[in-house]
This record gives structure tokens, sequence and C-alpha cells, in this order.
């Protein structure tokens, strides 16, 4: 059962630059995420207080998105749009709403080339346009174990995800799998790790991986969890996680082995740029 609040919302534009590798633009109908992360740094990137306080019980709905999204595709020069890139697109409202659903289907008119990320089988109701190229969608996957249902704790399951996952593959669209974020003694061990590669193999995807982002707020909403996995874990994450550590190079090198073992193309979410290692060391 739910018990989010949805609040509607005018937004002023649809299309936002995006910084992200590859991307040109980024697009997400919905402001806040129903399924609550315990990682996500969303909230720390969309500066709303009401919603970082209220993170998966919170959700504005851009009710003019797709009318915004008309005005910029008649005015913007071509280029890959992200579509979920602080909010998952397929989250539970989008079932009614379709607010997702109308924005793909102008984008596929304007041929603008998409990038979908999300975490809901949701997604396969959208096959139609899918299929018709110019879409390739990216599941994240975090843990196959049980520590999935309490760093996820209202997302589809990773099962689910799987499956949709190879439904997808299976009707030819391009499909890839988000590793992450990957967190220290949670779900870096090989049986992890080793279950989404083969995943990524079996299913034809590619595969991009990232470490735990510790944006504000990231580590205190993780800390009961981390407690729990391991006494002072929340206080060893920062160094674990520094690009320049030990640890994080040696976990680069399991990913990057296993892909190479399994024939899958993998690469970092963020490929490191020159002195970007001093930046990132948090
Ligand atoms: S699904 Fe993505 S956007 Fe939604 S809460 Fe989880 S990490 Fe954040």
């Amino acid at each position: 059962m739910s018990f989010a609040e949805y609040v509607w919302t005018l937004c002023q534009r649809a299309l936002s630059p995006s910084g992200l590798p590859g991307l040109s633009y980024a697009l997400n109908p919905y402001q806040g995420c129903e399924h609550g992360c315990l990682y996500c740094y969303s909230p720390s990137l969309l500066g709303d207080k009401a919603l970082a306080q209220r993170w998966g019980s919170l959700i504005r709905v851009k009710e003019n998105v797709a009318e915004k999204l008309q005005e910029d595709l008649r005015k913007k020069r071509r280029g890959q749009v992200g579509v979920g890139t602080v909010t998952d697109p397929y989250q539970p409202l989008e079932a009614r709403l379709g607010l997702t659903r109308r924005c793909l289907e102008l984008l596929s008119a304007y041929r603008f080339p998409v990038s979908i990320q999300t975490k809901s089988p949701l997604v396969l109701r959208d096959l139609d346009l899918l299929r018709q190229g110019r879409f390739d969608v990216g599941f994240t996957l975090t843990a196959v174990n049980e520590s999935a249902r309490s760093l996820e704790p209202k997302a589809p399951s990773p099962e689910a995800r799987l499956q949709a996952l190879e439904s997808l593959a299976s009707e030819g669209v391009e499909t890839w799998i988000f590793l992450g974020p990957i967190i220290p003694f949670v779900n870096d061990d090989e049986a992890n790790l080793s279950c989404i590669v083969k995943a990524a193999a079996s299913t034809k995807s590619s595969l991009i991986y990232d470490r735990l982002r510790l944006h504000p707020g990231v580590l205190e909403s993780l800390r009961v969890f981390l407690e729990e996995v391991k006494p002072s874990l929340a206080e060893q994450v920062p160094r674990l996680l520094s690009t320049r550590s030990a640890y994080w190079r040696e976990v680069e090198g399991k990913i990057q082995k296993l892909c190479r073992w399994e024939g899958v193309r993998c690469e970092p979410a963020f490929p490191p740029r020159p002195r970007e290692s001093k930046l990132l060391n948090y």
C-alpha cells in the first residue's frame, strides 16, 4: 500500500541540460521518487527542502510536462535525452498518469534519441514505442541479495527487474545495467557482482558501474542500515570509497575482470578525467 502524497505542479520547461556523460538533456516528469532508496542522492541535487525531508513519500507531478516538452522539442537541437536522471520515470503513479509515456511519444515523433533508466517492469507497457529504435533502457541492479529489500524498500524486486530486462532484450530493445551504487560490505561480494554481470551477458546488455556517491544527506540516510551491517561502517565508508583507495581499485578491478570473462562491455558511470581523483576524493 502506498502512503505517498502527490502534489500537482507546473514546470517552466521539460528538457534541462545534462552534465551526465553521453546525455545532452535530462527529462524528469516527476520530482521526488516513491521508491525511496536509502542511497539516493537526487534530494541533494533538487534543492527542495520538503522533498529532501520526505524523500519517497512526497511526489511533485509536473502536470504540464508533455506540453512543455513539445515546445522544447520544436526549439532545441536534437540530442540524447536521459529520462529519469533524478527520479524513476516508471514509479507507481506513472501507471495511472502516463506522463512518461506521453513524453516518450513526443520524443519519438521528434526523432530524439532517448536513454531511460528505471527499476520498474512498468517500462514494458511502452514496448510498442521502445521497439521502434532510438530508445535504450537501463535497469539499476544494486544487489540481488536481501540487502536490496532494505536499501530500496519500495522499488520492484531485483528478480522482477531481471525478468523485465530479459523481456526487453528478447524484443530487440537495446539494454544496459547500472550496477550500483557499490557499498562496502553490502553488495561488493563476488557472488553479487558475478550474478549481475552474468545477467548483462545473457541479455547482451552493456554495464555501467558506480560507487556510492556521498552527496549531502546520503550517509545520514544510510547510517542505521550501515551500522546494522557492521559497527562503525558509516565512519569507514568515506575513506573506503575515495577514488584513490585500494578498496575501490580492487572492486573496480573485480568488476572489470568479471566483465572481460563474460564478454560484457563495461565502463564506470563517471569516467575519470585528469585531476578528477583529487576532486572526487571525499
Ligand atoms: S529509484 Fe532512483 S531516483 Fe528513485 S529513489 Fe531510487 S535511486 Fe532515487
